[in-house]
């Protein structure tokens, strides 16, 4: 066998450990996972009655389209149906929409930091990736460069808004500049996979955007503030005329039947959401309060997740935290750790120990 050439610079993604791993491995009892920006509320109790009853039905395959649940979302942000593509989580949305429209030679811009799924489907498809780094004292995706780095070969830019790992938000108001000076054949992405935790504007969604600005995709997830991680369901929003080629490499049966029921149920329930957006937004303050006190760099975060610098190489932290139970991320840049925001206690105890340790 011969490999597709373009794979020659890639490897595979390395998944965080599981907690049972980490809890064998270390002898721990408890162990609290706060690298993957998880729900610690897990997700709405409806859900799991209205998975209870679908599992009566496991011998008939999905529906491809996605029906019931693309009315349940075009009723919920009040739009067409037509305007929505679900897929198996926002990772499966991302490379059909890689897939249907980069060929070899053309180009992306994304930040950098920011999500790594992007640059991977474009380099399997051949595209050259284009990074521009983010402010590196404010963190916020450096929007003027972007706008600088548009080539005729350019083809999508990767907006991620709050930005995962910086965590950082950009106001509608800036995003509505930014499309508008973007030229139309070139694909806008929103990834708002985060959308639900920013607390500091009352639209903050670029979804409004898409009336005026046709080349603007909107994503969006149950993975993150709904808790249905598990279950692998996301969706992008987009103009009807652009949807054409994304059905077609979209795979017939791409989410299954648990995930559309859980979704749905999910999604009705708005009060579980209120509930994790609130207590996420005070325990953000508590940890950005403890992270001035330390005098440690961080980005003001509008996601369920803190970064910050580190005061000795963030590996090496991360591997002392896990061995006191908790799981972080580290690795996405040099001395520095990106928390997800968990339980008010285990948030407590973490920066306990940090002050202890770091
Ligand atoms: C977690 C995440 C995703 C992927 O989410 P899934 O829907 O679980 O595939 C996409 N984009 C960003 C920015 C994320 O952080």
């Amino acid at each position: 066998m011969q490999e597709k050439g373009t794979l020659a610079s890639l490897s595979p993604y390395v998944p965080g450990k599981p907690i049972a791993d980490v809890q064998a491995e270390y002898g721990l009892e408890k162990v609290v996972k706060l690298a993957s920006n998880e729900n610690p509320f897990g997700s709405s109790k409806q859900v799991q009655t209205a998975l209870a009853e679908a599992l009566t039905s496991l011998e008939y395959y999905p529906d491809g389209g996605a029906k019931a649940l693309k009315k349940a979302i075009a009723n919920f942000h009040q739009i067409s149906e037509e305007k929505i593509v679900v897929g198996s989580g926002l990772d499966d949305v991302i490379q059909i929409i890689s897939r249907a429209t980069l060929s070899v030679g053309d180009e992306i811009i994304v930040a950098d930091p920011t999500f790594s799924q992007y640059e991977l489907h474009a380099t399997v498809e051949g595209a050259t990736v284009i990074k521009v780094p983010v402010d590196s004292k404010t963190g916020q995706m450096d929007l003027a460069g972007m706008l600088a780095a548009i080539t005729s070969k350019t083809k999508i830019i990767w907006l991620c808004n709050p930005n995962n790992p910086t965590g950082t938000y950009l106001p509608q108001s800036v995003i509505q500049n930014f499309v508008a000076q973007v030229p139309s054949d070139i694909l806008v992405i929103s990834d708002e996979a985060y959308q639900e935790y920013v607390t500091i504007e009352e639209i903050s969604t670029s979804l409004p955007l898409l009336a005026d600005y046709p080349n603007l995709i909107v994503l969006r997830t149950f993975s993150k503030a709904y808790g249905l991680a598990a279950l692998r369901i996301g969706y992008a929003i987009l103009s009807e005329q652009f949807k054409r080629p994304f059905e077609i490499v979209r795979l017939p049966f791409n989410t299954s039947t648990l995930a559309q029921v859980g979704a749905i149920s999910a999604l009705a329930d708005q009060a579980f959401i209120q509930k994790t957006v609130s207590t996420n937004a005070s325990e953000r303050e508590k940890w950005e309060g403890f992270l001035t006190q330390a005098e440690v760099d961080y980005y003001l975060s509008q996601a369920n997740f803190v970064f910050f610098e580190t005061k000795q190489d963030s590996k090496k932290l991360a591997e002392k935290l896990m061995q006191a139970g908790y799981i972080v991320r580290a690795g996405l840049r040099d001395q520095w750790l990106r928390v997800t925001i968990g339980y008010p206690e285990d948030n407590q105890k973490l920066r306990d120990i940090l002050t202890t340790i770091w």
